[in-house]
């Protein structure tokens, strides 16, 4: 029997790389990886969790960058989190108005990806730093963690009902976070 794929799902902006809360990330030049990124996929690596980037890029669909773009953002992305592994990147291109069911906190793209990698959910996590990734993981039945970065500390205030099962100030303490919820939930 082969052992379950556990996962953690990431929000992009924000969350592994820094945003400037309204406004839209298209140079592959301006990607900073947070600094507790690189510790933090080590430590959940380690710990047997695969990596998948769940993102919202509504600036797509509002005309403000082409999907090219987004995928030079990735291509930069991804060299900068090396030596860590992302699995796949999926994103939602769609603008809010134009009701699509991609959209996070919608669960379409992480269904697609706990059927194509037979990911355990109950075992897995998802980070993002806005009540629609809270509530995205809730929907696709992780856990949730919310990161206090970008707009995390805000949506903490906002949104008192969003509850989080962790609000960690940092990529690495939401790690640190996880390593522990597991051991404490799901050991054999
Ligand atoms: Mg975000
Ligand atoms: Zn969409």
């Amino acid at each position: 029997m082969t052992a379950p794929v556990k996962a953690v799902f990431f929000d992009r902006d924000g969350t592994l790389i820094h945003e400037k809360p309204g406004t839209y990330l298209s140079d592959p030049a301006k990607v900073r990886p947070y600094k507790s990124v690189g510790p933090a996929l080590a430590l959940l690596k380690k710990a047997g969790y695969k990596f998948f980037i769940v993102s919202n890029q509504s600036g797509i669909g509002r005309g403000y960058f082409t999907e090219k773009e987004v995928n030079a953002v990735h291509e930069r992305m991804l060299k900068l989190l090396k030596p860590a592994v992302i699995e796949e990147i999926v994103f939602c291109p769609h603008a809010p108005d134009e009701k699509c069911n991609c959209r996070k906190p919608a669960p379409a793209l992480g269904l697609k990806l706990i059927k194509k990698y037979h990911i355990n959910p109950a075992l897995s996590y998802m980070v993002g730093d806005k009540k629609a990734d809270v509530e995205f993981g809730r929907a696709i039945g992780f856990t949730p963690v919310l990161v206090t970065t970008a707009n995390g500390k805000n949506h903490l205030k906002k949104y008192p009902d969003m509850r989080p099962a962790k609000a960690a100030s940092n990529l690495l303490n939401a790690a640190r976070f996880i390593l522990k919820h597991a051991e404490r939930n799901h050991a054999a």
